[in-house]
């Protein structure tokens, strides 16, 4: 058994809560290509300017999409209303996730690792809707390591810092365990993630394997860095020591 396993075999109970895009994989570009593709089912053309993703819940995505392309966004209001076309660009595109994309170094490691620590409930927060989320993740055989019951996920509130609370909510309703900011640990790629933990009430540890720095994402306020998954043992131990720090403070 590897040391970083005996490590977390101490671990006070924690909820981890994953983002997927860039911190678990890479989607190869079929991720825009889904939000592109859902934008022509639900306009009839294709979008002309295509704002950034990263970070943002998908209503949010849609949103901006559509405003940038001119479109009127106004009886737009429901979170569930993109979800329909947003699924049926995923079913269509999923099948090129395996080919176009990869799971990001460490990560399979990681989820296996902390799946056989029984103090440790591990899902998802994302701004993907939930079917997406699924689709993205069984493309890869990730599914197995995380509980999707009990994610926050786009389809459940358009503002990603809320997503904390939802999932909490399922948490507490399937395990029976409540989790507070201090038992909560986010790990995502983006300072909107960051910001989703600090006004979500959650900790974070930020991974530099997306399109921000390890600076930029200390600079935003996250509570731990690194520039990616790909060494289990610092990995196990960022996790632990900032699991531990938060019980001393
Ligand atoms: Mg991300």
């Amino acid at each position: 058994m590897p040391a970083s396993v005996n490590v977390v075999a101490h671990l006070p109970k924690t909820l981890i809560l994953w983002d997927i895009d860039h911190t678990l994989i890479e989607n190869g570009g079929v991720s825009k290509a889904t939000y592109t593709l859902a934008f022509e089912l639900l306009a009839g053309r294709a979008p002309s300017a295509r704002p950034a993703t990263d970070g943002r819940t998908d209503f949010q995505i849609m949103h901006e999409l559509l405003s940038a392309n001119s479109i009127d966004t106004e009886k737009y209001v429901e979170v569930t209303q993109f979800e329909g076309v947003l699924v049926e660009a995923m079913e269509r595109n999923a099948p090129q996730l395996p080919q176009r994309g990869h799971i990001l170094p460490g990560v399979t490691e990681a989820l296996t690792a902390l799946s056989a620590v029984p103090s440790v409930i591990q899902s998802i927060l994302t701004g993907n809707i939930a079917p997406n989320a699924r689709a993205k993740l069984s493309a890869f055989n990730l599914d197995r390591w995380v509980d999707l019951d009990v994610g926050g996920y786009g389809s459940d509130d358009t503002i990603r810092a809320n997503l904390v609370n939802t999932s909490r909510r399922k948490v507490l309703k399937k395990y029976r365990t409540a989790f507070d900011r201090l038992s909560t640990i986010l790990i995502g790629d983006t300072p909107l993630d960051v910001k989703a933990a600090r006004e979500g009430g959650a900790r974070i540890i930020a991974v530099a394997t997306g399109a921000y720095s390890a600076d930029q994402l200390v600079e935003a306020g996250a509570d731990a860095t690194l520039d990616s998954l790909a060494d289990l043992n610092r990995f196990m131990t960022t996790l632990v020591n900032l699991r531990t720090d938060a019980i001393l403070a």
